[in-house]
């Protein structure tokens, strides 16, 4: 197989940036769109700048609908071609309904669901021209369970899943394919935080007994967007040691 592209989201740092460099390990340039400044993906870009592949880094803010066009524009400029779209980027406002305000509310909305539509609408022109593509959006398993406190997220991850489902049917018949990878808990700096007490009740709802790490979640994209995923679209792939089932 060529060289692929990736255009990862929200890859600067955390679950998108392990993303990345599995890719990159597979020999896939990479394309990192980030809201945040470059600085702060320095030890991602460093790292990817050891793979060997082209990394490049650019700084779009995935709600914006025309800034997006921009970026995608200019990454096929780049790199010639798209051939692979991780859908990462996501953010958490969690408050009780009874709390959450209209503004909570539409930015979770905007980044985490209509951030995807924004990308796949853009990239997708590009993806039929070449009959290729793969699309694989980060939903959670929040999104399958509700959460009291993350009205926001879990609509916006459960909106995550009928988008993948129908993109997966409108662009089958263009040889791309729409997946959704639904993490449970994974380790981060905000689970590191915890008190033993915090971690210890978090396991009880794990049946695996443990936290998953970045590296789980990149091993599920890596999986879908490979060869032997080529007959799997519009699936949810959960990766969340039996949290959900
Ligand atoms: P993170 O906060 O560590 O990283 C998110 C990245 O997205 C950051 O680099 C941030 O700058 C970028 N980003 C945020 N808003 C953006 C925007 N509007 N435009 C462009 N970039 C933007 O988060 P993470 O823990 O690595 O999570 C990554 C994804 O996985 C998210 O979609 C999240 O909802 C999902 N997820 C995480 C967990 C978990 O336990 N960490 C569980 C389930 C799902």
């Amino acid at each position: 197989m060529d060289k692929r592209v990736a255009l990862i989201t929200g890859a600067g740092r955390g679950i998108g940036a392990k993303i990345a460099l599995t890719l990159a390990k597979e020999n896939t340039d990479i394309a990192i769109v980030d809201y945040s400044d470059e600085s702060a993906a320095k030890e991602t870009l460093e790292a990817l700048a050891q793979t060997g592949v082209t990394a490049r880094y650019y700084k779009c803010d995935v709600s914006d609908f025309n800034a997006v066009k921009t970026v995608v524009d200019q990454i096929v400029k780049d790199f010639g071609k798209i051939d692979i779209l991780v859908n990462n980027a996501g953010i958490t406002a969690d408050k009780l309904i009874l709390r959450m305000e209209e503004s909570d509310w539409d930015r979770v909305l905007d980044i985490n669901l209509k951030g995807c539509f924004n990308m796949i609408k853009h990239v997708t022109p590009y993806m039929m021209r070449k009959r290729y593509g793969r699309i694989v959006s980060i939903s959670s398993v929040v999104g399958m369970m509700g959460n009291a406190g993350q009205a926001n997220y879990a609509a916006s991850k459960a909106g995550i899943i009928g988008l993948t489902k129908t993109v997966a049917k409108e662009f089958g018949p263009r040889n791309i394919t729409a997946n959704a990878v639904a993490p449970g808990f994974i380790k981060t700096a905000m689970t590191d935080a915890l008190t033993d007490e915090q971690k210890q009740a978090m396991y009880k709802q794990i049946p695996l007994g443990c936290l998953g790490e970045t590296q789980d979640i990149a091993n599920a994209v890596k999986f879908l967007v490979s060869d032997d995923a080529r007959y799997i679209t519009g699936v949810v792939l959960k990766v969340d040691g039996g949290m959900y089932i």
